[in-house]
This record gives structure tokens, C-alpha cells and sequence, in this order.
């Protein structure tokens, strides 16, 4: 949507095609970090997004068994917002969705599912897809692939995918809020459970860990025993989760990394998780995909223009994006493979007294805010408003 949203601004012929027949769904996160909102101001579209419901998160600590740890604070951070603003993704989707639609050149089409690339002599030339009306083919100069970590249009461009493996899956599942809660976003960690919780107002979102392939066992269990371990993590919600009545909410959200060797072929450029699936380790992965559409839209929108887009300018896109993608999930690999890993099932785990150092010196946390925040290579937007472009040629 953000790459649409990008291209059609500068003057460019989109097509927007999206499966469902909606955004509201509540499987892809909320964190819009200071990168994306940075983005959003170089768009002159800050301070309206900000009018949108939101939370911001300015410090982000974990309770390790008896141990509180500070871990960052992005309020010193070099950019406009030094917070994370927790947006519905609906929300966020159907403000840029909105205003993308104020361009003459830009479409979105829901309810229309992608099945297949169209290859003609050895490029893609376009998609097929489904919609309620029958079927609908979409050809273009240039197909992106940005259809998520399930991508439909990388498995069948034939796109080779390197898979890295997580030990973990989430469940995902809201509780109640009381003012007495306390405010902080937050990790737990207590007798080898894990969650995060998201303060959004009036309820919690929560993602509980689980060892990857668990939810069956979990379920068999009983929905007695699960509720009582969220209880245990987490005793100030005891008193609510009996919120969680049956398995019906409780959302199993299956957690991936992988990466494409080549994130491209003649007439086709995947970006996101379709060219890189993040984990939710840091609530880095929307950012990552906005990023993944400036870089793109700079890179390509004149080009496009011009119908000039060359192999070696879809290289240049991943080239520029893969460098913080590959630290990015790096990054998240130790943490999924040297501390979620080990915390699962060890109810001894105790937080390294190394960690300890960000409580006594404060300067530290200033570090994973701005991994977290603003990441490896942010990307600025340098494509212009079609209403000042020169498209004369
Ligand atoms: C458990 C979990 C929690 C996460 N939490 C966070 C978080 O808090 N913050 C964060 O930043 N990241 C989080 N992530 C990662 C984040 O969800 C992704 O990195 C991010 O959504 C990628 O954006 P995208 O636009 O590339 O793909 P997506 O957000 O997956 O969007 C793909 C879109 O394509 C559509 N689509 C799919 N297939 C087709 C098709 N065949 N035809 C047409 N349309 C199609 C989908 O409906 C969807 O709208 C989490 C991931 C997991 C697994």
C-alpha cells in the first residue's frame, strides 16, 4: 500500500490488488516506529496520522522473573516522533489507502486474490487473479510482490527462498486494561514462560510464546491450565482470564524467517516479508516493509515514469534493502535462538548480569531504541508529489 501510495503520488499507474475484503484484521501488529513516522512527515502527512487513535510508547522494559529491566528509551533518538505509535494496521492501511486514492493514478482493488504470475518470454508481465466478479488479469510494466510471508507471487515467479527456522509461535489474544495495571509496554519473563504485552488503552494485546508446533498440546491441556500460566506470567491479569472463554479468540500466529536469494526477476521485485519474513522480535517487520517501498519508489518511481526500469535497477532495490534486512533478522536469530530458545521451559532462567548494566546506566538503552526505532539504513523519501514533478517527457 505504501509503495502504491509512493508511486501513484509520483504520477506512476498503480494497481493495488488485496485479497480480502478489508484490513481489519489483528494478526500483523501495531508498532508504526519513528521511522515510519519520520516517513510519514517527509509525506506532509504527520500530523494528521496522529489525529488517527493511538498509544505511544516511549520507554520499553521486561520483568525478568524478579527483575525489572529498562531497555529502551527512544526519546533521545534524532527523530521528529521519539515514540512508537501503536496504530490498528487497519487504521494505518486505510489512511494511506485514502489518501493514495486522491491520485488519479492509483487503484486498489479488494476481494481480488492473486493465484499466478503471467510469464511471457521469460518475464513476468503481470498477475492473475480472483475476484467476486470472475477472474481478472492485471498486466504491468513492473508486478511487486508485497502479498506478506505466505507470498503467492515469489512461489510462483519461482523465487529460490533461504529459511532461517524460529523455535517459537505466538499467541496472540487481548485482556482487559485497569488504570491500576501500570502503563509500560512490556516483556515478562517468569518460570519459563514468556509474553509480550502492548498497552493499548483500555486492553492489553498480548502475545504469548510458545515452542514452535505446541498450540495442539497446549489446547489439550485445557484452556483451565493455559489460563492459569498467562496468570502466572502476568498475576495482575488473574483476575481477567476468565476473559478468554474459549479457544476462539486465542490466535495462533505461526512465526518465520526466511529471505529470497534474489529478490527480483525481469518485470518482477518482491519486497516485505514476501522478500523477507521477519519475526516479531522488536516489532521491527511493517517498518522494515515501508522502508523496503521508499527505497523502492526512490529508486524506481522516475523510471517508471518513463516505462526505463532495468534488471540492474530491481538489483539496486535489494542491494539497498538487504544490507539492514540480513542485520535486522540477524539480529533476531541470537535473540529467538539464545534467549527465546532458553527461556521456554527453563523456569531458572535468569537475566545475564550484563543485562543489568541498562538499569545502572541509562545512556545504554539509547542503543536497541535505535535499532528498534529507526533501524540499520533508514530511508528518506525523494520521490516528488506528481503536482511538481516534470513529466514532460
Ligand atoms: C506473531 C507476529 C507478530 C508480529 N508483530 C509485529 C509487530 O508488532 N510489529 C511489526 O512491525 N511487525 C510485526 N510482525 C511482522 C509483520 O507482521 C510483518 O513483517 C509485516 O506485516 C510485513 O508487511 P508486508 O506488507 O510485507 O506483508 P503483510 O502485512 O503480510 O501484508 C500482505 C498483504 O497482502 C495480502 N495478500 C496476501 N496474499 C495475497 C494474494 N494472493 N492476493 C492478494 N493479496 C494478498 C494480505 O491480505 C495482506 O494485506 C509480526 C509477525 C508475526 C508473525
Amino acid at each position: 500500500m505504501m509503495l502504491g501510495f509512493l508511486l501513484a503520488r509520483a504520477g506512476v499507474e498503480v494497481v493495488v490488488l488485496e485479497k480480502h475484503a478489508d484490513f481489519l484484521r489483528d494478526f500483523r501488529g501495531d508498532t508504526v516506529h519513528p521511522s515510519t513516522l519520520e516517513v510519514m512527515h517527509e509525506l506532509g502527512l504527520l500530523e494528521e496520522f496522529l489525529k488517527l487513535p493511538h498509544d505511544e510508547v516511549r520507554q520499553l522494559g521486561g520483568q525478568i522473573g524478579a527483575d525489572f529491566l529498562q531497555l529502551a528509551d527512544f526519546s533521545h533518538l534524532p527523530t521528529r516522533c521519539k515514540f512508537i505509535a501503536l496504530v490498528p494496521q487497519w487504521d494505518f492501511l486505510d489512511f494511506l489507502a485514502d489518501h493514495a486514492r486522491q491520485y488519479p493514478t492509483f487503484k486498489l482493488i479488494m476481494q481480488a486474490e492473486v493465484l499466478d504470475v503471467i510469464t511471457e518470454g521469460g518475464r513476468i508481465a503481470g498477475v492473475e487473479a480472483r475476484t467476486p466478479d470472475g477472474d481478472l488479469e492485471v498486466r504491468a510494466d513492473l508486478t511487486i510482490g508485497a502479498d506478506g510471508r505466505g507470498s503467492i507471487v515469489r512461489d510462483r515467479a519461482g523465487l529460490e527462498t533461504q529459511k532461517f527456522g524460529a523455535p517459537m509461535d505466538v499467541l496472540w489474544f487481548r485482556l482487559s486494561r485497569k488504570a491500576s495495571d501500570g502503563e509500560q509496554t512490556l516483556g515478562r519473563i517468569v518460570d519459563g514462560k514468556m509474553m509480550v504485552m502492548l498497552n493499548r488503552g483500555d486492553y492489553w494485546q498480548c502475545g504469548y510464546l510458545i515452542r514452535k508446533d505446541e498450540f495442539e498440546n497446549i489446547k489439550a491441556r485445557g484452556l483451565d491450565q493455559f489460563r492459569a500460566d498467562v496468570a502466572s506470567v502476568a498475576p495482575f491479569v488473574a483476575d481477567r482470564t476468565s476473559e478468554l472463554g474459549d479457544w476462539q479468540p486465542i490466535r495462533l500466529l505461526t512465526v518465520r524467517i526466511d529471505r529470497l536469494a534474489k529478490w527480483f526477476r525481469p518485470g518482477l521485485l518482491c519486497i516485505g516479508d514476501a522478500a523477507h519474513a521477519m519475526s516479531p522480535i522488536g516489532g521491527v517487520g511493517i517498518n522494515l516493509a515501508i522502508q523496503d517501498a521508499v527505497a523502492a519508489a526512490n529508486i524506481l518511481g522516475d523510471r517508471l515514469s518513463r516505462n526505463t526500469v532495468s534488471i540492474a535497477d530491481l538489483e539496486r532495490v535489494q542491494l539497498r534493502r538487504e544490507f539492514p534486512t540480513r542485520m535486522t533478522q540477524g539480529l533476531q536469530i541470537i535473540l529467538q535462538n539464545n534467549v527465546i530458545n532458553r527461556v521456554l521451559g527453563d523456569p531458572d532462567f535468569r537475566l545475564p548480569s550484563v543485562m543489568k548494566l541498562f538499569n545502572r546506566w541509562p545512556f545504554l538503552r539509547r542503543i536497541p531504541a535505535r535499532i528498534v526505532g529507526i533501524g540499520f539504513r533508514p530511508e528518506h523519501v525523494r520521490t516528488r508529489s506528481a503536482d511538481y514533478a516534470d513529466f514532460t517527457d
